[in-house]
């Protein structure tokens, strides 16, 4: 097969102790998946998931303990963190039961729903699609992927977001309203999941916004962290 042009680069984030990359195929990501995060953007935390996308191209992956330079983007004078739990998956499907979901998991990462709310917001007023609040260019950074066998318990595992030192979010994976093995069952009814899909999981409460020269950093217990200046 020849192109017209050269195919685009594929896409990846690295993995912690291995030479090897995880080559991207999609970014899926959750809506309001935390009660106290859904009632500060105006839910009732009683929905259904649902679910929207970030081109695969939007990651943005430090090099290994180095800081991602996220440009600030266009259009916006609001853009916001959500520190999410993002889910790896090694093995594709459709209708994978919830008790299954685990054998789909390569591993996890920490990573940033980046969001420029304002526009978010108009679309969502003029009932119109959010994509341009959600999936602009770098609006996915994320940290390497720990593979699963080697994360202790992330369902109980800590998350939090620091800006400039100063705590922004901070909760528990426990707290998700559907679960991770919940979140794929759901997800594989609507597509059929292939390797290499990302799944941003949802954000805690305490979202806010940030500015050029502000440094991210985002946790969760037992996996690498992400740090993000913003320029
Ligand atoms: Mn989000």
């Amino acid at each position: 097969m020849t192109y017209v042009f050269a195919p685009p680069a594929v896409a990846s984030v690295g993995i912690t102790g291995r030479a090897d990359a995880f080559p991207v195929h999609r970014v899926y990501c959750v809506g309001r998946n935390y009660l106290d995060h859904a009632l500060e953007m105006g839910g009732s935390g009683r929905e259904a998931p649902f679910f929207f996308q970030k081109p695969a191209d939007a990651v943005l992956v430090p090099a290994p303990g180095a800081t991602a330079d996220m440009p600030y983007p266009t259009l916006t004078s609001n853009l916001h963190h959500e520190v999410e739990l993002v889910v790896a998956l090694g093995q594709g499907g459709s209708n994978i039961a919830a008790a299954d979901a685990h054998r789909h998991i390569f591993g996890y990462a920490v990573g940033l729903d980046m969001t420029r709310r304002d526009l978010q917001n108009d679309m969502k007023k003029q009932g119109r699609p959010w994509s341009i609040g959600k999936g602009f260019d770098h609006s996915a950074p994320l940290g390497w992927i720990t593979p699963a066998a080697e994360v202790a318990d992330i369902g109980s595992a800590q998350i939090a977001l620091q800006v400039n030192g100063a705590q922004r979010q901070r909760s528990t994976i426990e707290k998700m309203i559907w679960s991770i093995a919940e979140t794929i069952e759901k997800l594989s009814q609507a597509w059929t999941l292939q390797p290499g899909d990302l799944i941003f999981t949802g954000t805690p409460e305490g979202v806010g916004a940030v500015l050029p020269g502000d440094i991210l950093d985002a946790t969760i217990t037992g996996l690498a962290p992400l740090r993000v200046r913003v320029v």
